[in-house]
């Protein structure tokens, strides 16, 4: 089966966990990521107010923890992930969480 993550960056707060969680359970070096954040504007909203959208995405590198065990079961990014805005899972199942609040992304992670 097709895995996947689903990723609800909407509520993303930009900490960083994920990608220090996958670093140090793979002993990654410095600059090297399983899932990598990407800040993107600021741009303007309502008056003098400026947002950011915070979207992590997952690289080659992530093995989506094959052989890795965790006290939840989940991988360790989605684990650690305070803000429970990454789901691991197959991707079917995946697909239809998305129906019910579309504004999210799913990133396929091939046959794992
Ligand atoms: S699933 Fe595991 S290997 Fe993939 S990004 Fe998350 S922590 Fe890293
Ligand atoms: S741990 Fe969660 S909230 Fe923090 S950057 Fe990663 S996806 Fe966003």
């Amino acid at each position: 089966m097709s895995k996947a993550f689903l990723i609800d960056y909407e509520w993303c707060t930009g900490c960083h966990s994920c990608e220090v969680a996958c670093q140090m359970v793979n002993d990654f070096p410095p600059g090297q990521f399983g899932v990598k954040l990407s800040i993107l504007g600021p741009w303007p909203y309502e008056d003098d107010k400026w947002i950011f959208t915070n979207v992590p995405f997952f690289t080659e590198q992530c093995t989506c923890c094959a052989g890795l065990e965790t006290a939840t079961g989940q991988p360790y990014c989605v684990a650690h992930c305070q803000a429970k805005c990454l789901v691991f899972g197959e991707l079917d199942e995946l697909q239809k969480q998305m129906t019910a609040k579309p504004s999210q992304l799913l990133q396929g992670v091939g046959q794992r």
